[in-house]
């Protein structure tokens, strides 16, 4: 292997900058030639090239966001721009690529490396629903920024006495309500993954009221409910003063936590890896505590649930 290119595709993650500059540093230790694709797919179809150095990924570890940029490319689903993707690579000499980014990216990345370019694919998104990985590169940092968050409203809860609806990011997935939720002392949190009442949700906040609490915090997954609608339906029912807040973007934001930055630097280094071993059509990833890689078939194919252990748990100490 001669030449590879690296990319960040899809929402982005803190952490996407670290394993960018594992995979170019890897690489180069390695003695092959690195190039970065600015802007995900679209970018690999008009040739949008830069040139990795050692020092060109300097001074980013910590930096949130991703220096590559990255974009959404619908021309990319079809066989047409897979193809000129395709094309674009192998006029540039590109014999490997890694892909930083999520479900779709890696089906982006699968159909490039059926074209025959070898493509491994990083796990980077901040809502952790991949199946075949622990955690993937951003989530750990989002779960903190939210519970910084929670914090802050927890004090403002307690002072007015209030209840708090807090909606954080999750279309398909509830792991960072349930994480958020349990580190942050929520009394409730709606996840996509268990059916809810509102009537139950009712029951315990006034539950909670009953035996002395000043406030209550509901965490809601976007992809349960709108904390909005949650919101106006407890104000409507209830008693209770009610205020929501959606934190939106700011999860994705901020500095990598040392946990993303660890991961996406074995990540990104062991992409190299597998790239120099001749392999292809796979995502790099933690799973079950161990350094591995799994094809992109068996990670579309596999259902995952986030730990409803979590949940429960949550639940009780909520009582
Ligand atoms: P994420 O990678 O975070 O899941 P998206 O689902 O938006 O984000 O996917 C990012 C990009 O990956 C898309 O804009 C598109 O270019 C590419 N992509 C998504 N799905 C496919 C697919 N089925 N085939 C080829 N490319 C895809």
């Amino acid at each position: 292997m001669q030449k590879i290119a690296v990319m960040t595709s899809g929402g982005d993650a803190p952490g996407m900058n670290a394993a960018v500059r594992a995979v170019t540093r890897t690489a180069i230790y390695h003695g092959v030639e690195v190039v970065g694709i600015r802007r995900g797919f679209t970018g690999l179809m008009s040739g949008e090239f830069v040139d990795m150095t050692l020092g060109s990924v300097a001074d980013t570890i910590q930096r949130g966001g991703t220096i590559l940029y990255t974009a959404r490319c619908e021309p990319f689903k079809t066989p047409e721009g897979q193809q000129q993707g395709f094309q674009v690579l192998q006029e540039a000499g590109i014999d490997g690529l890694v892909v930083v980014g999520g479900d779709g990216s890696f089906r982006g990345a699968q159909a490039l490396s059926k074209l025959g370019v070898k493509t491994i694919g990083l796990p980077g998104t901040i809502d952790n629903d991949i199946a075949c990985c622990d955690a993937t590169i951003g989530f750990d940092t989002a779960v903190n920024t939210a519970i910084e968050a929670i914090d802050k409203i927890r004090d403002t809860a307690t002072s007015h006495e209030r209840t708090y609806v807090v909606e954080v990011m999750g279309r398909n997935a509830g792991d960072i309500a349930l994480h958020v939720g349990l580190a942050g002392g929520a009394e409730s949190i709606l996840v996509p993954e268990r059916p809810f009442s509102m009537d139950d949700v009712i029951r315990k906040l006034e539950r909670g009221v009953a035996r002395g609490k000043k406030h209550s915090i509901i965490l809601v997954a976007e992809g349960a409910g709108r904390g909005m609608d949650i919101g106006k339906y407890l104000a409507e029912h209830t008693g209770f003063e009610v205020r929501v807040t959606v934190l939106g973007h700011i999860q994705r934001g901020g500095a990598p936590s040392a946990k993303d930055r660890v991961l996406a630097s074995q990540l990104g280094a062991y992409a190299v890896e597998l790239l120099l071993n001749g392999e292809s059509g796979k995502m790099a990833t933690i799973y079950q505590g161990a350094l591995t890689s799994v094809d992109f078939d068996t990670v579309f194919s596999t259902k995952r649930e986030p730990d409803m252990s979590l949940y429960d748990l949550a639940e009780t100490l909520a009582i």
